[in-house]
């Protein structure tokens, strides 16, 4: 059985799109599609229902609030029963036509099958750069390297995801999980479409957190980074005292008093000190939100769960 998760978060307009088709597309297995509504607040849970109610392999896990992209994946596996599932995006960026593709690959053997992105030319420009940025920087930070150029469209086979679900972390950058894993991986090339109604829902601002979510569960070379800088500043600092001392012994008529030394070494010794708080902090945060132990999502109703 192949179980089909879609992430929404206030997709209205394309559930309808998106079924016809993605149900053409999966026709020929035994399917699940599992729609985790992620706190929407237009009509798309009841859309959802409605089409439930016609068909019961289309099912429903709806959230009381929007809990994130992520957190709806999560749920998604946690409900999933099939032997492979694969997630999707609801706005049709993501072609459900290549999925047959897919499921091939994995009966070849692959546990992970990705979906790359060939040609990306419907994102802006900017989302481009900062993506290929932030990979680079989490590749180059973190020991699990995360392919390039992939989304959350891929497909798992059930031992992933039984791995996944066991993971005792509460915070889930799940592209980076995966890789974690080391499973034998496979590729399907696609072209990214446009969206098809709506706007995306990843502000500058929420892309920025998931980057740095993604650094700090995957890497604590930051805060060996931090400790670096200390010292880098502490040896600047020495030197500078060293050039004070021998200037005023052996070039006392031209040792003038400034300030701007003195501001200078303020300025730089202050933004290493925040910098390096803030890092620690970002781990901190990290440690807190682990032990609270509460629970990543609350499901408000499940139709055909
Ligand atoms: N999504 C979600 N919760 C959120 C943000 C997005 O479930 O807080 C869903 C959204 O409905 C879509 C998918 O995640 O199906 C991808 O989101 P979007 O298209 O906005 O992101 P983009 O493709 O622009 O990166
Ligand atoms: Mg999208």
């Amino acid at each position: 059985m192949l179980s089909v998760i879609v992430p929404v978060f206030n997709e209205e307009k394309n559930i309808h799109p998106f079924l016809d088709r993605l149900l053409p597309a999966i026709a020929p297995y035994s399917y699940e599609i599992i729609f985790v509504n992620d706190g929407s607040y237009d009509q798309t849970a009841l859309t959802v229902k409605k089409v439930a109610l016609k068909n019961k392999n289309i099912k429903l896990v709806s959230f009381y609030r929007n809990f994130g992209h992520q957190m709806a994946l999560t749920a998604g596996y946690e409900h999933a029963k099939g032997d492979c599932i694969i997630t999707i995006d609801a706005d049709l960026q993501d072609p459900p036509e290549i999925i047959p593709k897919m499921v091939e690959k994995w009966e070849k053997g692959s546990k992970v099958i990705y979906a790359r992105r060939e040609k990306r030319d419907v994102d802006s420009f900017f989302k481009k750069m900062t993506a290929s940025l932030f990979y680079r920087l989490i590749n180059f930070l973190s020991d699990s390297p995360i392919p390039q150029e992939v989304g959350d469209f891929r497909l798992l086979d059930r031992e992933v995801v039984d791995f996944l679900n066991k993971l005792p972390e509460r915070s889930r950058f799940l592209r980076g999980l995966v890789a974690w894993g080391g499973y034998p991986a496979d590729y399907i090339y696609f072209v990214r479409e446009k969206r098809f109604a709506g706007t995306t829902h990843y502000t500058f601002s929420k892309m920025l957190n998931f980057a740095l979510e993604g650094i700090t569960t995957f890497s604590t070379k930051p805060l060996r980074l931090a400790s670096y800088l200390g010292f880098c500043a502490a040896t600047i600092g020495f030197l500078g005292v060293l050039y004070a001392i021998l200037g005023k012994i052996f070039l006392p008529s031209y040792w003038v008093t400034g300030w701007t030394g003195l501001f200078v070494g303020i300025m730089f010794l202050g933004g290493v000190q925040l910098i390096t708080i803030g890092i620690i902090g970002e781990y901190i945060s990290k440690i807190y939100v682990e032990v609270q132990r509460r629970p990543q999502y609350l499901v408000q109703e499940k139709i055909n769960l």
